[in-house]
């Protein structure tokens, strides 16, 4: 079924070279069954997934027929039987495929975050097909909490004197919401109402977690006697909401954590702060941004600190929340807990990532996310360099290729401003006449590849940053396959 007979019988003006199927040229079902290719396939994948695809397909081609648009060899043994084992691959083909992120963004959430590190992949498979202690006691024999194999490490990890963990960050703000101000209000400042995409904005999740939002300050200034002057009453807690994806600059004051706390404890109220990220190690330490870290807020004084698994932690999607034993305590027993609770499978990864900061030597090459964050801008450049000749060759003369120098991303809201020198390739059309489409078809043709390749478009060049490509090789590989398809000529015309 190649795509010029198709139209050859299509194309009512060109003549027909080749005939077209009937709808009784088709086999019925059982037939198509007892071939002996489809029998093979029968025998590899059972009867009811074969059964249905060839059921699905003869409809297909029935209907095809019908309108005179099947081309006889379409309907001959060995094509239903290619055209059959290829249904069948697609539907036994992940939907969730691995791609090559050269966005420059290494936290992308749209790529799935952080990348998991190999003793978390391990500690999964070395556990996830058998039973476990997940809610079991060893030492009394009696029923456990999910929670207690990863709260010690968390505490040491913090300096907290108790955690708990949820699903992901906006489940741990919610729950803390919902179980330390219901029906009652939370101050916070105007300048950190946050939406952090995908719909987390904060103020509706204060409604969905019953709370009432009380707006203090303004957009750029919000004063310690802002806060003062909401509290009342009714008041639940104070809270602070690290502003991660902007920056409000120029003529802008937000009162401090360590400002905040003072004023919290005098009105005998809890301060509890959305860190977002929260990095568990000083990233100054490695050359990076500086980022606050939860053992810093409490420190400051805050008496929650809630932050996500998989930004700067480098771990599974997880909500870590830590702070003092009885607010602990209290958000453990709201009914919400159950339902927002971590599954086994991340749990156990996030056990063996927390474990790698118990060796700090080792995190910087343990620790993807940070691994990818601290490559050396050498490295990168030798990746550039490495996969430029190949990507020239394969889109000459239709578009040019350079090096260049780029600014990267951490991502997920972490350190918006700031910017990774990194490097990569730029793309782009030699023709500028219509460039915007060709690159757009670039793109396509790329991210069609059998290893998805995501790069981004900025001022009508393709650029692709080579940090998070540790193999050139295997763009190499994948730039063949464009050569292969034809995606030269597709692209030119
Ligand atoms: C990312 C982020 C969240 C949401 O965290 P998830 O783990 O994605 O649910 C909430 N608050 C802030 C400030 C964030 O940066």
């Amino acid at each position: 079924m190649s795509a010029p007979e198709e139209s050859a019988v299509r194309g009512s003006s060109a003549p027909s070279i080749i005939e077209a199927a009937r709808p009784q040229d088709l086999p019925a079902l059982d037939k198509l069954l007892r071939l002996q290719a489809v029998a093979a396939l029968v025998a590899e994948h059972g009867h009811s997934l074969v059964a249905g695809e060839a059921r699905a397909l003869l409809a297909a081609l029935r209907t095809q027929a019908l309108a005179g648009a099947l081309p006889l060899p379409s309907v001959e043994p060995e094509s239903l039987a290619a055209a059959l084992a290829q249904r069948v691959r697609q539907r036994l083909a992940p939907r969730m495929r691995r791609v090559l992120n050269l966005t420059g963004t290494v936290l992308h959430t749209n790529l799935g975050r952080a990348l998991l590190p190999q003793a978390a992949i391990a500690r999964m498979q070395a556990l996830m097909a058998a039973p476990n202690n997940l809610e079991f006691d060893l030492e009394t024999g009696r029923r456990g909490d999910r929670d207690s194999l990863v709260e010690d490490l968390l505490c040491e990890l913090t300096g907290a004197e108790a955690a708990t963990v949820v699903n992901n960050n906006a489940a741990a703000v919610l729950l803390t919401l919902a179980a330390l101000a219901p029906g009652r209000e939370v101050i916070v400042s105007r300048g950190e109402l946050v939406e952090i995409g995908g719909a987390f904005r904060m103020p509706d999740v204060m409604a969905s977690a019953g709370a009432r939002l009380v707006e203090v300050g303004t957009t750029n200034r919000t004063h310690a006697r802002d806060y003062e002057g909401a509290i009342g009453e009714r008041t639940a807690l104070l809270m602070k909401v690290h502003t991660s994806n902007y920056r409000v600059e120029g003529f802008a004051s937000a009162v401090s954590e360590a400002r905040l706390a003072p004023i919290a404890r005098a009105h005998g109220l809890p301060l509890v702060t959305d860190l977002g990220s929260g990095a568990l190690i000083d990233m100054t330490a490695h050359g990076l941004p500086a980022e606050p870290t939860p053992r810093q807020m409490l420190q400051d004084g805050c008496d929650l600190v809630t932050f996500s698994g998989d930004k700067l932690l480098g771990g599974p999607q997880a909500g870590l929340i830590v702070g003092g034993k009885a607010l602990v305590a209290r958000i453990k027993a709201h009914p919400m807990k159950r339902a927002l609770r971590m599954s086994k499978l991340p749990l156990a990864a996030l056990e063996a990532t927390l474990q790698l900061y118990l060796r700090p030597e080792h995190l910087a090459q343990a620790l993807p996310t940070l691994r990818l964050l601290t490559r050396p801008l050498a490295d990168i450049e030798a990746a550039a360099r490495a996969v430029l000749p190949v990507l020239q060759a394969a889109l000459a003369p239709g578009f040019t290729v350079e090096t260049v120098a780029l600014q990267g991303q951490i991502g997920s809201g972490s350190l918006p401003v700031e910017r990774l020198p990194s490097a990569g390739l730029a793309i782009a059309p030699a023709d500028r006449k219509g460039s915007g489409r060709a690159l757009e078809a670039l793109c396509a043709a790329l991210r069609g590849l059998p290893l998805p390749v995501i790069g981004r478009i900025h001022e009508d060049r393709l650029l692709l940053d080579m940090r998070c490509l540790e193999e050139p090789g295997e763009f190499i590989k994948e730039i063949g396959h464009l050569r292969m398809t034809g995606m030269r000529n597709q692209l030119s015309s």
